[in-house]
């Protein structure tokens, strides 16, 4: 098994082999394909699977062939750290494939991130209740969104934020690719799975 025979783009191949990616680990095997041929995903998946790289290699190869500076992708995760780990995935995969990606989060300041929305960004990963601040102050349009990714989602419930979900849910468009991602799939995650 290798990345070979999911066919991306030649920009996203090169950020695969740049990040010295040979075999696909068995969530991007089973996953990968999925994401690519458009279906909505659960995944129970702890960190260290290489989950990150299953939903952000699909994004890049649906996200390339047409750059436009709207907000396509939309990943929400728990905390700023994880965040940042995603954005950063994104950048060293994504290269070559010109797709824009900011991590949005509070504890810092607001300006740098309402100014890389204002320019135009293809992918956001966001913490939820900052994201409801810029979703506030009308910094930020979810209406294009084609993906959303809901991240370690049992931990986003542990921590409270399963009402903020919920509001952000209102913004997006009702046909989109949602995969969502969790390490366990108590009663509860198992309702939010199904309601979205
Ligand atoms: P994650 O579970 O997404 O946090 O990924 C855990 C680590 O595995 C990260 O450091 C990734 O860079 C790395 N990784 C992800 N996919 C692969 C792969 N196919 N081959 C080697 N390393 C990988």
């Amino acid at each position: 098994m290798n990345f070979e025979q999911f066919s991306f783009d030649p920009a996203i191949t090169a950020g695969i082999r740049a990040a010295g990616y040979t075999t696909p680990t068995p969530i991007q095997e089973k996953a990968i394909p999925l994401v690519l041929a458009g279906r909505d995903v659960l995944g129970l998946a702890q960190t260290g699977t290489g989950k990150t790289a299953a939903f952000v290699l699909p994004i890049l190869q649906r996200l390339a062939k047409g750059v436009s500076r709207q907000t396509r992708a939309l990943i929400v995760a728990p905390t700023r750290e994880l965040a940042e780990q995603i954005h950063q995935t994104i950048v060293d995969l994504g290269k070559g494939a010109k797709v824009k990606s900011v991590s949005i989060y509070g504890g810092v300041s607001k300006g740098p991130q309402a100014a890389a929305l204002r320019h135009g960004v293809e992918i956001v990963v966001a913490c939820p209740g900052r994201l409801l601040d810029h979703l506030d102050d009308g910094g930020i349009d979810l209406s294009h969104v084609e993906v959303l990714v809901l991240d370690e989602a049992d931990r986003m419930c542990d921590m409270g934020f399963l009402p903020d979900i919920r509001r952000i849910l209102k913004y997006l468009p009702a046909k989109r690719q949602t995969l969502f991602f969790s390490a366990t799939m108590p009663q509860d995650i198992r309702g939010l799975a199904d309601s979205i």
